[in-house]
């Protein structure tokens, strides 16, 4: 990946290019950050651009046989390691090498912005955490223990280091103590604060923020489809996440922004007319809707109310509204006020912490209807 294709964060990238342009490669870097902030497509231009030898203007070559290999996760001198499960039926603990053509399949596929769920998703993880596992440890002196095969360079790219069996740790500690000549170590963690202090204090530490949101907007009309008008808002949305970013897009156009439109738009006519027999039947509709249905309606309603409250609050210029939505909830703004919105967002955190902890849908639907119609129809 050259930098370019790095979504945003240009002063960031200025930065790692000089460092290694004037020959200051720590050999150990945290990248730290939320995965769809961009962090591994950070490392991998940066990893890529160590390793070119022919870069020019900032960038890798993109041509060269290192760049090749780079660019299909095949260098034979860059090693990935994340968390991975063992695989039923096996007795002996996974490496990342098992897994490593989903891996090069999961990054090639989102333009190497994902999170973890969905690379659990990938391994055939179910729920199931995933776990560097100290075997990993061994592997990765075995492989540091070669000579480098193309170039002068060698990298080791730990994605989720938070996940690392404490005996993967101690070992990548003792690595980190005494480093090993022209080897870096890049850590891509979304929790840094949960790994140890003194892998920490051994780590430069690169933090990787928000992505800007004019980066957001090109790549939502470049990469997504969006129209200038749709980018607009759905990059103030993505609140610098390119995966949010996607998400939002695909909502818009899968109908499940609509589908939820229009359940909530009812919901709220039903409350302020207080018409209970419809109230019953609205709930167990989405009863019937499946848990993660039910989840993205609550959310979805979240957003709404508070954006509903926002207007009402005279802060429309911070409003992400438009179309129906922002038609609808104009309408709808006074009856969320001071008065009642609060206990409104405490229903419907409650309504998705119930959906969470499987609670009979029908039975916290039913209850969320009436409480919402009582809030509503609530005079300030
Ligand atoms: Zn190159």
């Amino acid at each position: 990946m050259k930098f370019a294709q790095v979504t945003g964060h240009e002063q960031l990238k200025e930065r790692l290019r000089k460092n290694i342009d004037e020959g200051r490669v720590s050999h150990a870097q945290l990248f730290a950050g939320n995965h769809g902030w961009g962090t591994l497509q950070l490392a991998l231009a940066y990893v890529q651009y160590l390793h070119c030898p022919n870069r020019t203007n900032g960038e890798p070559c993109g041509v060269c046989p290192s760049c090749v290999q780079m660019q299909s996760l095949t260098h034979p001198d860059v090693h990935f390691i994340y968390p991975t499960i063992k695989p039923k039926g096996s007795s002996t603990p996974p490496t990342s090498d098992l897994y490593i053509e989903q891996w090069r399949e999961v990054v090639g596929e989102n333009d190497a912005c994902f999170d973890e769920h969905a690379w659990y998703e990938a391994i055939g993880a179910d729920n199931a955490q995933g776990l560097i596992t100290a075997k990993e440890a061994d592997e990765i002196i075995r492989k540091l223990s070669y000579k480098a095969f193309e170039g002068k360079w060698k990298s080791v790219v730990i994605w989720a280091p938070e996940k690392m069996h404490p005996n993967c740790t101690n070992a990548l500690l003792k690595i980190l103590e005494e480093p090993w000549e022209n080897t870096v170590f890049i850590l891509i963690s979304e929790h840094p604060e949960t790994l140890l202090d003194t892998i920490i204090s051994r780590c430069q530490s690169v933090n990787v923020g928000r992505i800007e949101q004019d980066a957001l907007r090109s790549y939502a009309t470049r990469s997504l489809g969006a129209t200038e008008e749709q980018a607009d808002v759905v990059a103030k949305l993505a609140d610098g996440s390119l995966l949010t970013l996607r998400r939002v897009v695909a909502e818009g156009s899968d109908g499940s922004a609509t589908d939820n439109f229009e359940l909530f738009t009812r919901l709220m006519r039903l409350s302020y007319s207080n018409k209970h027999l419809d109230l019953f039947e609205w709930a167990e509709q989405v009863a019937a809707m499946g848990r993660e249905n039910q989840k993205s309606f609550l959310e979805y309603s979240l957003r709404l109310i508070r954006e509903s409250y926002m207007l009402t609050a005279g802060m429309e210029s911070v409003s992400y509204l438009w179309g129906d939505e922002k038609a609808f909830c104009s309408k709808f703004a006074p009856f969320v006020a001071n008065h009642n919105v609060e206990a409104i967002v405490a229903e419907i955190e409650r309504a998705l912490r119930d959906v969470g902890q499987n609670g009979n849908a029908k039975i916290v639907f039913t209850h969320f209807a009436l409480a919402m119609s009582k809030l509503i129809a609530m005079r300030g």
